[in-house]
């Protein structure tokens, strides 16, 4: 049968096929629908895509790590030597030495006392969430916190509420409503917020979750490597007490993969319970040894790892902004179709600006995402912001 027809009909077995198209027309009419383009990135800053060479502004890789020649080589020896898979979970026999090497290093340095590697940031946060949190729990989260942590925080089955974003009273008022009405309480944020760049004020809020006997989760996707001397976000906050940090290997620090720091019998419980852990294949070898190449270069390199925000803000004094307080800088549009033509714009100047768009941010904040790199010159800074200036005068 030809296929527009196939579509037309409402017969049974085409049922699915007709969902799919109805609802990416829907999509379409509304600036929302997303499609892959796919890309070549030569370096940590330049890439090509639709025949087009442009200045990437739009990568997490904050420190050109993707693309080092030692995490590289780190990446094909491990290869060579281990092979290019773990083989099975790690609790059989997908525990390759390199893990283990890994999580020393990463409970170093975020100064826990043990740590626990996963496949990605998005199955440690699947993963951690309902561990530590069941349906006689609740689990509060910042309204903007990262799409994997509200993910898992439905997948607990816990008693899920939102608190306005950085607001600490609020969570301080959810708490005393709520906290003893459930078993164990977990409250989760991002420490760097991923579609704004601002920081959460995790001091405040480990004190409140330590007054209400809270578990305080810390996502620090975007400040490993970058701030606090690399140690990341919670560094910023000397004594905080923050008992669950979680992490990804594939920003910053340039590959794949996720962790959690925390206590020895913390990490030993997750070992032992975690689903994505015990029913998912470990990270590959190759992953392992490029993070610990990465984590050589960030604690050997004060300057690297400092470039990123120090780009940021250079922008953000050029675009006359608030200050940055991380590699990345939004430029709200409001509407999907202003965020997408801005973009657009951009790459006619030879800069790749993705346009970020709902449900990824809330309705009506669409928004350009600027992530600076410490490869970026700080002329191509300085291009930029004269770009994004004439693009918001227009
Ligand atoms: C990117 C991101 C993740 C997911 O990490 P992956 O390793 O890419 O799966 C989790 N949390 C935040 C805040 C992120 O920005």
């Amino acid at each position: 049968m030809h296929r527009t027809a196939a579509l037309q009909s409402n017969s049974p077995g085409n049922s699915l096929e007709a969902y799919a198209a109805g609802k990416l027309e829907q999509l379409q009419a509304r600036h929302l629908r997303r499609e892959l383009v796919a890309t070549t990135r030569e370096s940590g800053l330049w890439l090509e895509r639709g025949g087009r060479r442009l200045l990437s502004f739009s990568c997490n890789d904050y420190l050109g790590l993707s693309h080092h020649a030692a995490v590289k080589d780190a990446a094909i020896e491990a290869t060579r030597r281990y092979g290019t898979g773990a083989g099975a979970s790690r609790l059989i026999t997908g525990d390759h030495p390199l893990l283990g090497e890994l999580e020393q290093r990463l409970a170093r340095l975020k100064g826990t006392e043990a740590a626990c590697v996963f496949g990605s940031g998005y199955l440690a946060n699947t993963g951690i969430i309902p561990t530590f949190a069941g349906p006689d729990d609740i689990v509060i989260v910042d309204e903007l916190a990262h799409a994997c942590i509200w993910a898992g925080a439905r997948l607990s089955g816990a008693r899920v509420v939102a608190f306005r974003h950085n607001d600490t009273g609020h969570l301080g008022e959810l708490l005393h409503a709520h906290r003893s009405g459930a078993q164990r309480a977990l409250v989760a944020t991002d420490g760097v917020f991923s579609m704004d760049g601002d920081i959460a004020p995790l001091g405040e809020l480990a004190e409140i979750c330590v007054r209400h006997d809270a578990w305080l989760l810390s996502d620090d996707a975007h400040g490993v490597g970058v701030l606090g001397e690399g140690r990341g976000s919670a560094a910023l906050f000397p004594g905080a007490h923050i008992p669950l940090q979680m992490g990804t290997l594939s920003k910053a620090i340039g590959g794949y993969g996720g962790y959690l720091c925390a206590a020895q019998p913390v990490i030993d419980f997750v070992k032992t319970r975690t689903r994505t852990i015990v029913y998912s294949t470990g990270l590959p070898p190759a992953s392992a040894a490029a993070a610990i190449a990465a984590l050589d270069l960030i604690e050997s390199d004060p300057d690297l790892r400092a470039a990123p925000l120090r780009k940021a803000m250079l922008f953000t004094r050029l675009v006359d902004a608030p200050a940055a307080q991380s590699p990345i800088v939004p430029v709200i549009l409001g509407t999907a179709e202003r965020a997408l033509a801005a973009s657009a714009a951009l790459a006619e100047e030879g800069f790749a600006v993705v346009a970020i768009r709902p449900p990824t941010v809330p309705q009506g904040t669409a928004r350009l995402r600027i992530a600076f790199s410490a490869a970026h010159d700080d002329s191509d800074v300085t291009r930029l912001a004269a770009a994004v200036r004439k693009i918001a005068a227009a």
